[in-house]
Parts: C-alpha cells; sequence; structure tokens
C-alpha cells in the first residue's frame, strides 16, 4: 500500500467510522464545534465525513432480532441533543430504533456516505503530524484524524471446541438468532452467560428443551443497578483496564447479570441449570465434562462479540497482550485515533459521551495553538411525535 497522494484522494480533517450511536454522537459534535461536511461546497479548513458499511441508519440495532422489542432491550440513551418520540415498548428495537436514528442524521445533516466499508487505515508516513489513509470501499480518504466506531456486531465471538465441524445439528450465533420458533420441540444447547443468552435461553425454553452452558458460574447481581453508583464504578473498572492496555472482558463480567422478569421466567421454567462447558462435540450431540452424553439438536453460540478493529491493524494499535492503551477515547500512543463505542464507552449512553469526548478533543489537536474552540453549531429540533421516519440515504 502507498501512501503517494492520488488524484482520486478524498480529504477531511477527520474521518468518523461507522454510524450507531457512537459515531452519529462523533458528528453531531463536531458538526457543533463547527466542522463543516467535507463534501459541502463551502467546507470550511475543519472537515469532516461519516463512513458507514450499513444499508441504512441503525447501526447494529437494525440487525438485532425480532423478538427484542424495546421493553426487553436494556434502555437506550437519548441521541444528543434529539428525546426520543414516544414508542409502543412492543415496538421491535429493530425497527424503532433505526427509524429514530434515520430522523437524527436528517435534522443533524449529517456527511453520512454508505454503504461504505473501510477495510484498512495506515499512516501515510512516519510523520506523526503526516496524513492517515482510509481506504474504503468508496476509494481513499486522507485524514488528519479518525474516530472509530464500527462497534461489536460484525465480530462475533466463536469459541472453538473439538469435534465441532462433526457435529451434523445446526449450530449459530446470536447475531443469527432469528426467533425461538424455529426450535419448537428440539432439544437445543446455549451456550453463554450474558444477557443476550439469557433472553434467548428463556425465549427457547417456551418451545424446547433447553441445556444452558457457561464456562465459569454466572454471577447474579442482587439488589439496585443505579447508574449513578454502581454504573460508575462499572465504568471506572473498565477505564482502569484499558488505561493500563489491558484487553477487556464481556460486559457481564463487570455488571453481573440482573434479575429481570425474563431471568425469573426462565428460572420458574426450569431453565437455569446451569452446566459446566461441555469437554466435546460429537455428531449427536454433546460429551459433557463428567463423560454423560447428551443428544441435542441445534447449539446456539450465544458468546458475545469483540470490538471490530481489525482494519485499524495496519496502525498497530494492539500491544503484545492484545489489549489497547487508552486514555479517555484516545489511543495513548496515537493521538489521532480515537475509539468511541469502545472499552467503558459501551453502551448507548457510553457512546454518546465518548462520541462528545473524541470531537472536543479532537477539536483541540487539529486546532493546536488557536483560541479554545466552543460549541457553535445548532441544536438539531427535538422531533414531534408525529414525525414518520424520515430516512437520508447517501451513497458515495
Ligand atoms: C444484542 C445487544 C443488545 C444490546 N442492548 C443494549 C441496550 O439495550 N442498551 C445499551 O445501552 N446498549 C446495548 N447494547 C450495547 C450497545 O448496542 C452498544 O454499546 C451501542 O449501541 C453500540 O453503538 P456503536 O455506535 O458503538 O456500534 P454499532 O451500533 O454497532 O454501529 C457500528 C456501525 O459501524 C459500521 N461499521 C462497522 N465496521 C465498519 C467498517 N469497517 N467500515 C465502515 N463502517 C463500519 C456498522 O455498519 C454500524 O453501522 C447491546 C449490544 C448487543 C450486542
Amino acid at each position: 500500500m502507498s501512501g503517494q497522494e492520488d488524484a482520486d484522494d478524498r480529504r477531511a480533517s477527520v474521518v468518523v467510522i461507522g454510524a450507531g450511536q457512537a459515531g452519529l454522537s462523533a458528528g453531531y459534535h463536531l458538526r457543533r464545534r463547527g466542522f463543516t461536511g467535507a463534501l459541502d461546497e463551502d467546507a470550511s479548513d475543519r472537515t469532516f465525513v461519516v463512513l458507514d458499511a450499513g444499508p441504512a441508519p441503525g447501526g447494529a440495532w437494525q440487525h438485532r432480532w425480532e423478538s427484542l422489542r424495546m421493553s426487553t432491550v436494556n434502555g437506550i440513551f437519548d441521541l444528543p441533543d434529539f428525546p426520543k418520540p414516544p414508542i409502543d415498548p412492543e415496538e421491535a428495537s429493530r425497527d424503532a430504533v433505526p427509524r429514530y436514528f434515520a430522523a437524527f442524521e436528517e435534522r443533524a445533516a449529517l456527511p453520512i456516505l454508505r454503504p461504505v466499508s473501510v477495510a484498512s487505515v495506515s499512516r501515510a508516513d512516519a510523520d506523526p503530524g503526516g496524513a492517515l489513509l482510509v481506504d474504503s470501499s468508496a476509494g481513499r480518504w486522507r485524514a488528519r484524524a479518525i474516530v472509530n466506531a464500527t462497534g461489536t456486531w460484525n465480530n462475533p465471538v466463536l469459541p472453538r471446541y473439538p469435534g465441532r465441524e462433526r457435529f451434523r445439528g445446526r449450530q449459530l450465533h446470536t447475531r443469527d438468532y432469528a426467533g425461538a420458533e424455529e426450535f419448537a420441540g428440539l432439544r437445543v444447547a446455549v451456550v453463554g452467560g450474558g444477557i443476550s443468552a439469557l433472553q434467548q435461553l428463556e425465549e427457547i425454553s417456551r418451545v424446547a428443551t433447553t441445556f444452558w452452558y457457561t464456562r465459569r458460574e454466572p454471577v447474579f447481581r442482587d439488589g439496585s443497578f443505579r447508574p449513578e453508583v454502581e454504573g460508575r464504578e462499572v465504568i471506572a473498572r473498565v477505564t482502569a483496564d484499558v488505561e493500563a492496555g489491558n484487553p477487556t472482558g464481556s460486559v457481564v463480567s463487570y455488571t453481573g447479570l440482573a434479575r429481570l422478569p425474563y431471568v425469573l421466567a426462565a428460572q420458574e421454567r426450569g431453565a437455569l441449570r446451569r452446566r459446566p462447558m461441555f469437554a466435546a462435540m460429537e455428531p449427536a450431540g454433546l460429551r459433557e465434562s463428567d463423560g454423560a452424553f447428551t443428544p441435542v439438536d441445534a447449539i446456539l453460540w450465544a458468546t458475545g462479540f469483540k470490538a471490530d478493529l481489525a482494519h485499524l491493524d495496519p496502525l498497530g494499535l494492539r500491544n503484545d497482550r492484545g489489549g489497547i492503551e487508552m486514555r479517555g477515547t484516545r489511543v495513548a500512543h496515537e493521538p489521532r485515533v480515537h475509539l468511541v463505542g469502545f472499552g467503558p464507552s459501551q453502551s448507548t449512553v457510553g457512546a454518546n459521551r465518548a462520541g462528545r469526548a473524541a470531537a472536543r478533543e479532537l477539536a483541540r489537536l487539529l486546532d493546536a495553538g488557536s483560541a479554545p474552540e466552543r460549541e457553535t453549531g445548532p441544536r438539531p429540533t427535538p422531533p414531534t411525535s408525529s414525525s414518520g421516519p424520515s430516512e437520508r440515504r447517501t451513497s458515495p
């Protein structure tokens, strides 16, 4: 890959990669700090563009399974300065949230190009102030900095177990779960101890015989989880990990599991009898760790997701433990790269805050030496409850 400038290269001060909650928040706050769309006719000397691989607004929400309703999500924080309109709690989150994101994109007039997938980000040269090359399905962008907001959905975790290829039943990951009905009457192993695992276990146990496997004994959290108290403690622990450059664990490894209604329902049905991980997979079922055999028809790997960062590999951000050392949203050793929706900001509220923090720091970085910048751009007006879906699709 050559850093030579090509006549077709496009330029932006900041390229935001991904338009889920984190990327939208970053874009919104860049706008408010006076950045203009890189393709605008009246572009200023501080420009940005958002490249999003998704086919439409909504980030990962457009791909969530149908039965994940607004009443069963953990709670979706409002996008910045843009309250959600009233939403039927029984509406599928994969419909309601993308509609809300689309309205936000429209009001905030964000310069989003989609579908555009970023394949790699590299340095044009060794100069620490030089360009970053963002190579995408729509050509190359030269940027002074990037905000990476690519989430986790495209990087599902699929642990390897002996005999995996020999198992004759169906195997799927949370990502591919479409609903419990397709498992009616079957024997289903659900693997994983996170929120998605428990939600899907509960649903499937209504229509099928289930077996629940986790690597470690799940930790249930009794008592409250107040964002301002327990929430802050969790964020502090994840922050300490990323500042030390440690790879972070799953969300529940920090938060524990709440005894929410679906957990209680699964418990009442007897579906929460946890088994330690099986030793091997055989053509017709699972060889348990004690040598017993359990016949199963399907295995649902509800084993979570990891940050989707492979396109940043050319930057060599990871240390020898596989972690990325961070300071806030900035990569400790590469101030031109911010990761939002990563580590402590892996939630909708965290994504909002991280987008804002990244925009603030990048404005400073790019403006070093001039007067401190202020938030100048307009606030989008909140939608009314009657505002219907208003989808802004931009193509490269
Ligand atoms: C099943 C599940 C349920 C959850 N429920 C909740 C909840 O109820 N409440 C909560 O606060 N959090 C929840 N979370 C966590 C939450 O979804 C995230 O923290 C937040 O919504 C993610 O936003 P994001 O912007 O980081 O990523 P995403 O929403 O995943 O958006 C990433 C975007 O980047 C794009 N992208 C990816 N790779 C590239 C690339 N190479 N080039 C260009 N674009 C790319 C994708 O197409 C996508 O549009 C849940 C997570 C999961 C997995």
